[in-house]
């Protein structure tokens, strides 16, 4: 046995992005699966990682993931969240579906795939859709400490039904009972709307671009059910988060919405933010809310700057091609796309090449969803007793998309044949070297982190002004 040592793992001589305090050129310490120390000097450890030259971020947060879509929720609470891991994300928050009418049934199952097979670690919002399961919420909350639940203004025919207005506002006051961190995450899309311009693009066009399938769900149904949902929330007392905003009009929606004492956060994704409906993938990238012209992305743009969209998530659906079936074209086309694996090069590149600050890409992606949903700050920062879950970033680091590097299920990603700059080298998961240069090297080590009640409510971004401390 040699003398012990002070820290388990050091990360020396990197430069830390670390939302609210800035970009500073630090060491950090770690035992125990947390940051015991951060500076100069911080003594020995068993083992040390050169940093230099790259990046230290806190572990990425997405809170928009979808799992088992396509394949069983166990097989894919494995694989999806391998191709996290290996992209530099590390938490992630799950859209749950229930196949019986209560969640009561098949929690447990959920909880122990994630206990068992996940890479990352884990926090629930399950999708409500019944007055049973909205009589439930409260025993969700008490029993598995779960502080978010998501309703579909708009669902997908024959995937998933709409919320009527009346059940929406009965699923705010539920929430909002629980307090005030409890969180209503929203599909805002008007249901007549979306309904009429599917059917009216069905009679008119049959090959057709996915261009034209952004015309199926118009910018007008996101602005207009934004509407609806801030009135309601305000009306409840709810905390209202708007899911994956996709348009220029939705944009000005939130905006109103916030002038009118809406407590609101919004989200947008990164498939949102790195892609065009003129894209060469084509039907590879159809999604709900669409893939849209590109002044909608330079609008989400303008959102993450001025801190009018507080988080940056993927809403991660994964498909293989043979399911996705882009070459049944516009309405035989399935959507949903795999993002995880992308997530953090695509805010990185698109971001820097706008001129983003690096503190704001990543607050949007760690501090501010971590601060909403009630992790913080053990998650979304690197702090003394934070968890020592951390991403090394080579920042200049170029790479060509393909799907079997980002390692997940799917034989295709939406972003395939892009060359973006910026990409994780080494992720570390609870003080542990997890991915090195693409290759898991540990164990599946995730967790579910049941939330307590906080009791206090938490808002997203930080100020444009305190976020570029430097
Ligand atoms: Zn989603």
């Amino acid at each position: 046995m040699g003398t012990q040592k002070k820290f388990d793992l050091l990360v020396a001589g990197g430069t830390l992005v670390i939302p609210g305090t800035g970009v500073v050129k630090a060491d950090v310490g770690i035992s125990n699966g947390r940051v015991r120390a951060i500076g100069d000097d911080l003594g020995a450890a068993e083992e040390t990682v050169d940093a230099a030259g790259k990046l230290v971020l806190p572990g990425v947060f997405d809170p928009h993931v979808h799992i088992g879509i396509e394949r069983s929720f166990e097989e894919e609470a494995e694989t999806e969240t391998r191709a996290a891991l290996i992209g530099g994300v590390t938490t992630i928050g799950i859209f749950l579906r229930s196949a019986s009418k209560s969640y009561l049934d098949d929690l447990p199952g959920f909880r122990s795939a994630m206990d068992e097979r996940s890479y990352v670690d884990s926090i629930f919002h399950p999708q409500i859709f019944t007055r049973e399961q909205i009589a439930e919420i409260p025993l969700y909350a008490e029993n598995y400490g779960i502080r978010s639940f998501k309703f579909y203004m708009s669902g997908l025919p024959g995937v998933v039904d709409s919320i009527t207005d009346d059940l929406l506002l009965e699923g705010f006051r539920t929430v909002a009972a629980l307090g005030p961190d409890a969180v209503t995450c929203v599909h805002c899309e008007n249901g007549a709307l979306v309904d009429q311009a599917r059917a009216s693009l069905k009679q008119r066009r049959s090959g057709g671009t996915l261009a034209d399938w952004a015309e199926a769900h118009p910018p007008e149904a996101e602005a207009l059910a934004i509407q609806t949902a801030a009135f309601l929330a305000r009306l409840a007392g709810a905390h209202l988060y708007v899911v994956h905003l996709s348009s220029l009009d939705g944009m000005a929606a939130v905006k109103a919405a916030r002038q009118a004492g809406t407590r609101l956060t919004v989200e947008t994704t990164t498939p949102y933010l790195g892609l065009t409906s003129d894209d060469s993938n084509g039907f590879l990238i159809k999604m709900v809310p669409p893939i849209r012209a590109k002044a909608h992305g330079d609008a989400l743009w303008f959102g993450v700057a001025d801190a009018t969209i507080d988080t940056v998530g993927t809403d991660n659906t994964s498909r293989s091609l043979s399911t996705k079936r882009p070459e049944a074209g516009l309405h035989g086309s399935k959507p949903g796309l795999p993002a995880l694996g992308t997530h953090l090069p695509v805010l990185l590149h698109y971001g820097r090449l706008r001129g983003i600050p690096l503190e704001v890409l990543v607050d949007c992606a760690t501090r501010a969803p971590a601060t909403v949903y009630g992790i913080y700050p053990q998650k979304g920062t690197i702090a003394i007793g934070s968890d020592a879950d951390l991403v090394l970033v080579d920042p200049d680091l170029e790479r060509v998309v393909n799907a079997t590097d980002l390692n997940g299920m799917s034989d295709f990603s939406p972003f395939q044949g892009k060359t973006l700059r910026g990409w994780p080298v080494m992720t570390i998961k609870g003080g542990t070297i997890a991915v090195r240069d693409g290759r898991l090297v540990a164990p599946s080590a995730g967790r579910y982190l049941p939330r307590p009640a906080r009791g206090n409510a938490a808002c997203g971004r930080l100020t444009p002004d305190s976020a570029l401390t430097p």
